[in-house]
Protein backbone atom coordinates (compact mmCIF):
# COMPACT_ATOMS: atom_id res chain seq x y z
CA UNK A 1 0.00 0.00 0.00
CA UNK A 2 1.60 3.34 -1.13
CA UNK A 3 1.56 6.08 1.79
CA UNK A 4 -1.45 8.21 0.00
CA UNK A 5 -3.25 5.13 -0.08
CA UNK A 6 -5.15 4.00 3.21
CA UNK A 7 -8.07 1.85 3.66
CA UNK A 8 -11.11 4.31 4.79
CA UNK A 9 -13.53 2.73 7.77
CA UNK A 10 -15.78 0.44 6.42
CA UNK A 11 -19.63 1.03 7.80
CA UNK A 12 -19.70 -1.87 10.52
CA UNK A 13 -22.99 -3.15 11.09
CA UNK A 14 -24.67 -1.39 13.56
CA UNK A 15 -25.08 -2.74 17.50
CA UNK A 16 -28.45 -3.30 17.94
CA UNK A 17 -28.12 -5.67 20.92
CA UNK A 18 -25.59 -6.65 23.24
CA UNK A 19 -24.69 -11.08 23.70
CA UNK A 20 -24.34 -11.75 26.95
CA UNK A 21 -20.48 -11.85 26.90
CA UNK A 22 -20.83 -8.26 25.64
CA UNK A 23 -23.10 -7.84 28.51
CA UNK A 24 -20.85 -9.63 31.10
CA UNK A 25 -17.86 -7.58 29.63
CA UNK A 26 -19.13 -4.36 30.33
CA UNK A 27 -21.09 -4.73 33.49
CA UNK A 28 -19.13 -1.99 34.96
CA UNK A 29 -20.25 0.63 32.55
CA UNK A 30 -24.02 -0.77 32.15
CA UNK A 31 -24.77 -0.45 35.82
CA UNK A 32 -23.80 3.74 35.25
CA UNK A 33 -27.00 5.44 34.23
CA UNK A 34 -25.16 7.41 32.29
CA UNK A 35 -23.76 4.97 30.09
CA UNK A 36 -26.17 1.90 30.78
CA UNK A 37 -27.52 -0.13 27.22
CA UNK A 38 -27.82 2.98 25.16
CA UNK A 39 -24.20 4.52 26.03
CA UNK A 40 -22.57 0.53 25.79
CA UNK A 41 -24.51 0.89 21.70
CA UNK A 42 -23.01 4.11 21.01
CA UNK A 43 -19.49 3.34 21.96
CA UNK A 44 -19.54 -0.31 19.95
CA UNK A 45 -21.19 1.89 16.89
CA UNK A 46 -18.70 5.01 17.00
CA UNK A 47 -16.13 5.36 14.62
CA UNK A 48 -12.94 6.75 16.28
CA UNK A 49 -9.51 7.69 14.49
CA UNK A 50 -6.44 7.84 16.52
CA UNK A 51 -3.52 9.73 14.45
CA UNK A 52 -0.22 8.58 15.83
CA UNK A 53 0.45 5.52 17.69
CA UNK A 54 3.07 6.62 19.73
CA UNK A 55 3.30 7.97 23.46
CA UNK A 56 -0.50 9.37 23.52
CA UNK A 57 -1.87 7.11 20.78
CA UNK A 58 -1.18 3.62 22.87
CA UNK A 59 -3.14 4.68 26.43
CA UNK A 60 -6.09 6.53 24.23
CA UNK A 61 -6.26 3.32 22.05
CA UNK A 62 -5.82 1.20 24.95
CA UNK A 63 -8.55 2.58 27.04
CA UNK A 64 -11.02 3.30 23.80
CA UNK A 65 -11.06 -0.93 22.58
CA UNK A 66 -11.36 -1.54 26.12
CA UNK A 67 -14.26 0.53 26.82
CA UNK A 68 -15.86 -0.90 24.02
CA UNK A 69 -15.14 1.33 21.26
CA UNK A 70 -16.36 -0.53 18.04
CA UNK A 71 -14.02 1.09 15.37
CA UNK A 72 -10.53 2.45 15.98
CA UNK A 73 -8.32 3.48 13.07
CA UNK A 74 -4.72 4.12 13.95
CA UNK A 75 -2.73 5.81 11.65
CA UNK A 76 1.14 5.79 11.82
CA UNK A 77 3.91 4.72 9.58
CA UNK A 78 6.50 4.22 12.29
CA UNK A 79 7.71 0.75 13.10
CA UNK A 80 8.58 -0.02 16.91
CA UNK A 81 11.65 0.91 18.39
CA UNK A 82 13.52 -0.06 21.55
CA UNK A 83 13.45 3.37 23.09
CA UNK A 84 9.54 3.47 22.39
CA UNK A 85 8.92 0.81 25.10
CA UNK A 86 10.20 3.69 27.91
CA UNK A 87 6.47 4.60 27.41
CA UNK A 88 4.28 3.29 24.43
CA UNK A 89 2.71 0.77 26.51
CA UNK A 90 1.12 -0.92 23.63
CA UNK A 91 4.00 -2.45 22.62
CA UNK A 92 6.55 -4.79 23.52
CA UNK A 93 9.96 -6.42 22.64
CA UNK A 94 8.73 -8.94 20.29
CA UNK A 95 7.30 -5.98 18.28
CA UNK A 96 10.31 -4.18 17.41
CA UNK A 97 10.76 -3.50 14.71
CA UNK A 98 7.12 -3.98 13.14
CA UNK A 99 4.77 -1.62 11.56
CA UNK A 100 3.49 0.07 15.03
CA UNK A 101 -0.20 -0.13 13.75
CA UNK A 102 -0.08 -3.75 12.53
CA UNK A 103 1.43 -4.34 16.37
CA UNK A 104 -1.33 -2.27 17.97
CA UNK A 105 -3.87 -3.77 16.27
CA UNK A 106 -2.86 -7.44 17.24
CA UNK A 107 -2.68 -6.05 20.91
CA UNK A 108 -6.03 -4.37 20.58
CA UNK A 109 -8.02 -7.18 19.07
CA UNK A 110 -6.27 -9.22 22.42
CA UNK A 111 -8.07 -6.98 24.75
CA UNK A 112 -11.38 -6.90 23.10
CA UNK A 113 -12.14 -8.97 19.78
CA UNK A 114 -15.40 -6.36 19.98
CA UNK A 115 -12.93 -3.47 18.64
CA UNK A 116 -12.50 -3.37 14.62
CA UNK A 117 -9.08 -1.73 14.45
CA UNK A 118 -8.26 0.02 11.39
CA UNK A 119 -4.68 0.29 10.21
CA UNK A 120 -3.62 3.25 8.33
CA UNK A 121 -0.30 2.92 7.50
CA UNK A 122 0.33 6.42 6.10
CA UNK A 123 1.70 9.75 6.84
CA UNK A 124 -1.04 12.10 7.11
CA UNK A 125 -0.86 14.94 4.82
CA UNK A 126 -2.88 17.60 2.99
CA UNK A 127 -3.29 15.17 -0.11
CA UNK A 128 -4.35 12.40 2.51
CA UNK A 129 -6.50 13.60 5.67
CA UNK A 130 -9.74 14.18 4.50
CA UNK A 131 -10.46 10.89 2.87
CA UNK A 132 -9.09 9.51 6.06
CA UNK A 133 -10.62 11.67 8.48
CA UNK A 134 -13.92 11.46 6.49
CA UNK A 135 -15.68 8.28 7.98
CA UNK A 136 -14.77 8.66 11.62
CA UNK A 137 -17.05 10.52 14.07
CA UNK A 138 -13.88 12.11 16.58
CA UNK A 139 -10.74 12.70 15.67
CA UNK A 140 -7.52 12.39 18.19
CA UNK A 141 -4.24 14.20 17.35
CA UNK A 142 -1.57 11.90 18.98
CA UNK A 143 1.16 13.35 16.75
CA UNK A 144 4.25 15.09 17.81
CA UNK A 145 5.49 17.23 14.93
CA UNK A 146 3.62 21.14 14.19
CA UNK A 147 2.72 20.22 10.29
CA UNK A 148 0.91 17.03 11.43
CA UNK A 149 -0.90 18.98 13.93
CA UNK A 150 -1.59 22.02 11.65
CA UNK A 151 -3.07 19.44 9.07
CA UNK A 152 -5.73 17.69 11.48
CA UNK A 153 -6.66 20.79 12.67
CA UNK A 154 -7.80 22.48 9.88
CA UNK A 155 -9.01 19.61 8.44
CA UNK A 156 -11.37 18.71 11.39
CA UNK A 157 -12.78 22.07 11.12
CA UNK A 158 -13.06 22.22 7.34
CA UNK A 159 -14.59 18.62 8.00
CA UNK A 160 -16.75 19.32 11.34
CA UNK A 161 -15.19 16.53 13.55
CA UNK A 162 -14.52 17.26 16.99
CA UNK A 163 -10.57 17.13 17.24
CA UNK A 164 -9.45 15.66 20.71
CA UNK A 165 -5.89 17.42 21.05
CA UNK A 166 -3.02 16.07 23.71
CA UNK A 167 0.79 17.37 24.06
CA UNK A 168 2.97 16.15 25.80
CA UNK A 169 7.29 17.47 26.51
CA UNK A 170 9.43 16.45 29.61
CA UNK A 171 7.33 16.49 32.54
CA UNK A 172 4.28 18.83 31.32
CA UNK A 173 0.92 18.10 29.11
CA UNK A 174 -1.61 19.83 28.05
CA UNK A 175 -5.21 18.68 26.88
CA UNK A 176 -8.75 20.29 24.75
CA UNK A 177 -11.18 19.67 22.62
CA UNK A 178 -11.22 21.71 19.34
CA UNK A 179 -14.92 21.89 17.76
CA UNK A 180 -15.85 25.18 16.37
CA UNK A 181 -18.53 23.63 14.96
CA UNK A 182 -19.84 22.46 19.04
CA UNK A 183 -20.39 24.74 21.51
CA UNK A 184 -18.75 25.60 24.82
CA UNK A 185 -20.81 24.07 27.12
CA UNK A 186 -19.91 26.92 29.35
CA UNK A 187 -20.60 29.85 27.46
CA UNK A 188 -22.71 28.12 24.55
CA UNK A 189 -20.11 30.14 22.25
CA UNK A 190 -18.79 27.66 19.41
CA UNK A 191 -15.56 26.23 20.32
CA UNK A 192 -11.85 27.50 19.30
CA UNK A 193 -10.05 25.74 16.74
CA UNK A 194 -5.59 24.70 16.77
CA UNK A 195 -5.31 27.72 14.88
CA UNK A 196 -7.10 29.74 17.15
CA UNK A 197 -4.66 28.94 20.10
CA UNK A 198 -1.86 28.74 17.92
CA UNK A 199 -2.14 31.19 14.74
CA UNK A 200 1.45 30.37 14.29
CA UNK A 201 3.46 27.84 13.89
CA UNK A 202 7.10 28.21 16.32
CA UNK A 203 10.13 29.20 14.44
CA UNK A 204 11.66 25.93 12.94
CA UNK A 205 14.31 24.13 15.37
CA UNK A 206 12.76 26.71 18.60
CA UNK A 207 11.12 24.00 19.80
CA UNK A 208 12.35 21.09 20.79
CA UNK A 209 10.84 17.51 20.31
CA UNK A 210 10.34 15.00 23.13
CA UNK A 211 13.02 13.18 21.23
CA UNK A 212 15.72 15.61 21.94
CA UNK A 213 14.27 17.63 25.25
CA UNK A 214 12.90 13.96 26.64
CA UNK A 215 9.84 12.60 28.27
CA UNK A 216 8.81 11.33 31.81
CA UNK A 217 7.20 8.00 30.30
CA UNK A 218 3.78 8.58 32.83
CA UNK A 219 3.06 11.65 30.84
CA UNK A 220 1.84 10.26 27.90
CA UNK A 221 -0.38 7.95 29.99
CA UNK A 222 -1.78 10.28 31.66
CA UNK A 223 -2.42 12.88 29.16
CA UNK A 224 -3.96 10.27 26.50
CA UNK A 225 -5.97 8.62 29.55
CA UNK A 226 -7.37 12.11 29.73
CA UNK A 227 -8.22 12.14 25.89
CA UNK A 228 -9.91 8.92 25.65
CA UNK A 229 -12.19 10.64 28.59
CA UNK A 230 -13.16 13.24 26.42
CA UNK A 231 -13.61 10.63 23.35
CA UNK A 232 -16.01 8.56 25.82
CA UNK A 233 -17.37 11.31 26.81
CA UNK A 234 -17.77 12.91 22.91
CA UNK A 235 -19.24 9.90 21.74
CA UNK A 236 -21.92 9.18 24.73
CA UNK A 237 -23.18 12.96 24.94
CA UNK A 238 -22.05 13.37 28.80
CA UNK A 239 -20.80 15.81 31.11
CA UNK A 240 -18.89 18.58 29.51
CA UNK A 241 -16.55 18.34 26.57
CA UNK A 242 -13.25 20.27 27.54
CA UNK A 243 -14.33 23.06 24.25
CA UNK A 244 -12.83 25.95 25.04
CA UNK A 245 -11.12 24.67 28.10
CA UNK A 246 -7.02 24.03 28.10
CA UNK A 247 -5.89 21.75 30.85
CA UNK A 248 -2.51 22.55 31.85
CA UNK A 249 -0.61 19.32 33.54
CA UNK A 250 2.81 19.37 35.23
CA UNK A 251 3.77 16.51 36.88
CA UNK A 252 6.41 17.68 38.93
CA UNK A 253 3.99 19.79 41.07
CA UNK A 254 0.97 17.24 40.62
CA UNK A 255 -0.92 20.36 39.15
CA UNK A 256 -4.04 21.07 36.72
CA UNK A 257 -4.32 24.32 35.34
CA UNK A 258 -7.12 25.40 33.29
CA UNK A 259 -7.24 28.24 30.74
CA UNK A 260 -10.56 29.41 28.95
CA UNK A 261 -9.77 28.86 25.14
CA UNK A 262 -12.05 31.18 22.58
CA UNK A 263 -12.79 31.06 19.11
CA UNK A 264 -11.13 33.91 17.22
CA UNK A 265 -13.79 35.35 15.00
CA UNK A 266 -10.20 36.59 12.66
CA UNK A 267 -9.31 32.61 12.46
CA UNK A 268 -8.44 32.14 8.90
CA UNK A 269 -10.13 28.56 9.05
CA UNK A 270 -12.89 28.74 11.48
CA UNK A 271 -13.52 32.67 11.62
CA UNK A 272 -16.02 34.13 10.50
CA UNK A 273 -14.91 34.93 6.59
CA UNK A 274 -12.32 32.25 6.67
CA UNK A 275 -9.87 31.79 4.00
CA UNK A 276 -8.66 28.89 4.14
CA UNK A 277 -11.23 26.15 3.29
CA UNK A 278 -9.05 23.12 2.30
CA UNK A 279 -5.56 21.45 3.65
CA UNK A 280 -2.76 23.31 2.49
CA UNK A 281 0.87 23.02 2.31
CA UNK A 282 1.66 22.03 6.24
CA UNK A 283 5.73 21.49 5.83
CA UNK A 284 6.21 24.85 3.93
CA UNK A 285 3.87 26.66 6.13
CA UNK A 286 5.88 25.32 9.31
CA UNK A 287 9.24 25.06 7.71
CA UNK A 288 9.83 21.68 8.80
CA UNK A 289 9.00 18.13 7.61
CA UNK A 290 6.35 16.00 8.75
CA UNK A 291 9.08 13.24 9.15
CA UNK A 292 12.00 14.08 10.42
CA UNK A 293 15.26 12.57 8.57
CA UNK A 294 17.03 12.21 11.80
CA UNK A 295 14.61 10.67 13.65
CA UNK A 296 13.91 8.12 11.25
CA UNK A 297 17.46 7.25 10.86
CA UNK A 298 17.96 6.93 14.50
CA UNK A 299 14.72 4.23 14.66
CA UNK A 300 16.14 2.65 11.63
CA UNK A 301 19.46 2.51 13.85
CA UNK A 302 17.71 1.20 16.84
CA UNK A 303 15.91 -1.86 15.46
CA UNK A 304 18.85 -2.87 13.04
CA UNK A 305 20.76 -2.89 16.64
CA UNK A 306 17.78 -4.99 18.00
CA UNK A 307 18.19 -6.92 15.74
CA UNK A 308 21.86 -7.68 15.67
CA UNK A 309 21.47 -8.14 19.47
CA UNK A 310 19.05 -11.17 18.35
CA UNK A 311 16.21 -9.51 20.01
CA UNK A 312 12.95 -12.02 19.98
CA UNK A 313 10.91 -10.72 17.08
CA UNK A 314 13.54 -8.11 15.57
CA UNK A 315 15.70 -11.53 14.90
CA UNK A 316 16.81 -11.83 11.33
CA UNK A 317 18.37 -14.68 9.56
CA UNK A 318 22.02 -14.01 10.78
CA UNK A 319 20.83 -13.58 14.24
CA UNK A 320 20.97 -16.66 16.18
CA UNK A 321 18.93 -17.58 18.81
CA UNK A 322 19.90 -17.09 22.21
CA UNK A 323 21.92 -14.39 22.48
CA UNK A 324 19.38 -11.81 23.33
CA UNK A 325 21.07 -8.85 25.57
CA UNK A 326 19.78 -5.17 27.14
CA UNK A 327 19.79 -2.90 24.58
CA UNK A 328 22.62 0.02 24.83
CA UNK A 329 24.13 -2.36 27.95
CA UNK A 330 27.63 -1.99 26.34
CA UNK A 331 29.73 -0.02 29.01
CA UNK A 332 31.52 3.70 27.68
CA UNK A 333 34.96 2.41 26.39
CA UNK A 334 33.89 -1.33 26.14
CA UNK A 335 34.03 -3.01 23.10
CA UNK A 336 31.23 -5.20 22.95
CA UNK A 337 31.13 -9.03 22.62
CA UNK A 338 32.27 -9.88 19.39
CA UNK A 339 28.83 -11.93 18.70
CA UNK A 340 27.00 -8.91 19.26
CA UNK A 341 28.98 -6.15 16.73
CA UNK A 342 26.56 -3.87 15.42
CA UNK A 343 26.48 -3.74 11.43
CA UNK A 344 29.53 -1.22 10.16
CA UNK A 345 28.36 2.03 10.09
CA UNK A 346 27.51 3.66 6.45
CA UNK A 347 30.77 6.13 6.71
CA UNK A 348 33.14 7.83 4.13
CA UNK A 349 36.70 7.29 4.24
CA UNK A 350 37.08 10.19 7.56
CA UNK A 351 34.66 8.39 9.18
CA UNK A 352 32.08 10.87 8.50
CA UNK A 353 28.22 10.23 7.25
CA UNK A 354 27.96 10.28 3.81
CA UNK A 355 26.86 14.23 2.36
CA UNK A 356 27.89 15.92 5.79
CA UNK A 357 29.60 19.30 5.53
CA UNK A 358 32.70 18.98 7.50
CA UNK A 359 34.55 22.33 8.10
CA UNK A 360 38.05 21.58 8.21
CA UNK A 361 38.85 25.25 9.94
CA UNK A 362 36.28 24.71 12.91
CA UNK A 363 35.93 20.62 12.95
CA UNK A 364 38.25 18.17 13.37
CA UNK A 365 36.85 13.96 13.13
CA UNK A 366 36.58 11.49 15.71
CA UNK A 367 38.92 8.81 13.80
CA UNK A 368 41.99 12.03 14.14
CA UNK A 369 40.84 12.71 17.93
CA UNK A 370 41.25 8.63 18.79
CA UNK A 371 45.06 9.41 16.94
CA UNK A 372 45.70 12.27 19.23
CA UNK A 373 44.78 10.14 22.41
CA UNK A 374 46.29 6.99 20.85
CA UNK A 375 49.98 9.13 20.52
CA UNK A 376 49.26 10.88 23.88
CA UNK A 377 49.50 13.79 21.57
CA UNK A 378 49.25 16.87 24.75
CA UNK A 379 45.72 18.09 24.33
CA UNK A 380 42.64 19.41 26.40
CA UNK A 381 39.36 17.69 25.83
CA UNK A 382 35.83 18.84 27.19
CA UNK A 383 32.62 17.77 27.13
CA UNK A 384 30.11 20.36 26.75
CA UNK A 385 27.15 18.43 27.08
CA UNK A 386 25.16 18.14 30.54
CA UNK A 387 25.99 16.00 33.17
CA UNK A 388 23.01 13.52 32.74
CA UNK A 389 24.12 13.08 29.58
CA UNK A 390 27.40 12.73 30.24
CA UNK A 391 26.33 9.78 32.77
CA UNK A 392 25.10 7.51 29.61
CA UNK A 393 28.19 7.60 27.91
CA UNK A 394 31.49 9.59 27.76
CA UNK A 395 34.50 9.21 26.26
CA UNK A 396 37.30 8.70 29.04
CA UNK A 397 39.51 11.62 29.66
CA UNK A 398 36.94 14.53 28.47
CA UNK A 399 36.50 16.92 31.21
CA UNK A 400 32.79 17.81 31.94
CA UNK A 401 32.20 21.28 30.74
CA UNK A 402 28.76 21.94 30.37
CA UNK A 403 27.93 24.74 27.47
CA UNK A 404 25.38 26.48 29.26
CA UNK A 405 27.76 26.48 32.67
CA UNK A 406 30.74 28.14 30.21
CA UNK A 407 30.59 31.77 31.21
CA UNK A 408 30.98 30.70 35.16
CA UNK A 409 33.52 28.33 34.26
CA UNK A 410 35.76 30.22 32.10
CA UNK A 411 38.60 30.73 34.91
CA UNK A 412 39.38 26.90 34.50
CA UNK A 413 40.22 27.93 30.94
CA UNK A 414 42.24 30.60 31.11
CA UNK A 415 46.05 30.46 30.63
CA UNK A 416 44.93 27.84 27.70
CA UNK A 417 44.80 29.76 24.76
CA UNK A 418 47.23 28.89 22.81
CA UNK A 419 46.77 25.40 23.83
CA UNK A 420 45.24 22.78 21.11
CA UNK A 421 41.61 22.15 22.43
CA UNK A 422 38.99 19.80 21.13
CA UNK A 423 35.06 19.62 22.54
CA UNK A 424 32.63 17.45 21.72
CA UNK A 425 28.96 17.41 22.46
CA UNK A 426 25.74 14.81 21.61
CA UNK A 427 26.08 15.00 17.83
CA UNK A 428 28.29 18.03 17.71
CA UNK A 429 26.12 21.39 17.44
CA UNK A 430 26.92 22.52 20.84
CA UNK A 431 30.44 22.15 20.83
CA UNK A 432 30.57 24.22 17.38
CA UNK A 433 28.80 26.94 19.53
CA UNK A 434 31.74 26.44 22.67
CA UNK A 435 34.20 26.64 20.09
CA UNK A 436 32.96 29.89 18.62
CA UNK A 437 32.54 31.23 21.98
CA UNK A 438 35.94 29.80 22.83
CA UNK A 439 37.51 31.69 19.60
CA UNK A 440 35.64 34.96 20.46
CA UNK A 441 37.96 34.86 24.13
CA UNK A 442 41.11 34.54 21.94
CA UNK A 443 41.59 30.71 21.63
CA UNK A 444 43.05 30.24 19.02
CA UNK A 445 43.39 26.60 18.50
CA UNK A 446 40.48 25.20 19.24
CA UNK A 447 38.32 22.64 17.54
CA UNK A 448 34.72 21.09 17.51
CA UNK A 449 34.29 17.11 16.75
CA UNK A 450 32.50 16.60 14.46
CA UNK A 451 29.16 14.17 14.63
CA UNK A 452 29.71 14.04 18.86
CA UNK A 453 29.72 11.50 20.65
CA UNK A 454 27.07 9.63 18.79
CA UNK A 455 29.29 9.06 15.49
CA UNK A 456 32.06 8.21 18.30
CA UNK A 457 29.84 5.08 19.38
CA UNK A 458 29.19 4.17 15.71
CA UNK A 459 32.59 4.74 14.26
CA UNK A 460 35.43 4.45 17.24
CA UNK A 461 33.13 2.81 20.35
CA UNK A 462 31.05 0.62 17.54
CA UNK A 463 27.99 -1.02 20.39
CA UNK A 464 28.16 2.57 22.82
CA UNK A 465 24.90 4.32 23.31
CA UNK A 466 23.12 5.75 21.12
CA UNK A 467 20.72 8.42 22.84
ZN1 LIG B 1 -9.86 28.81 14.54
Amino acid sequence: MTPTQSPAAPAQPPQRQLNSEQINRYKRHLILPEVGMDGQKKLLNARVLCIGAGGLGCPISLYLAAAGVGTIGLADVDVVSPSNLQRQVLFGLKDVGEDKVKAAARRLKDLNPDCNVIEHKTVVNSQNVLELIKDYDVVIDGTDNFPTRYCVGDACVIAKKPNVYGSIFRFEGQVTVFAPHLKNPDTGERGPCYRCMFPEPPDPGSVPSCAEGGVIGVLPGIIGTLQANEVIKLILGIGKPAIGKLTYFSALDLEFRQFKVRRDPSCPVCGDHPTITAPIDYEQFCGVPILDPASLAETAEEVQRAKSNGHPGASTASAEPGRAGPIGAARPGSAPPANTAPPRPNLDDKGLPPGYQFKPDWETTPREVKAMLDKGEKFVFIDCRLPNEHQITHIEGAQLIPLQQLAQRMGELRGKEAEKIVVHCKSGARSLQFTQALRQQGFKNIKSMAGGILLWNKDINPGGPQY
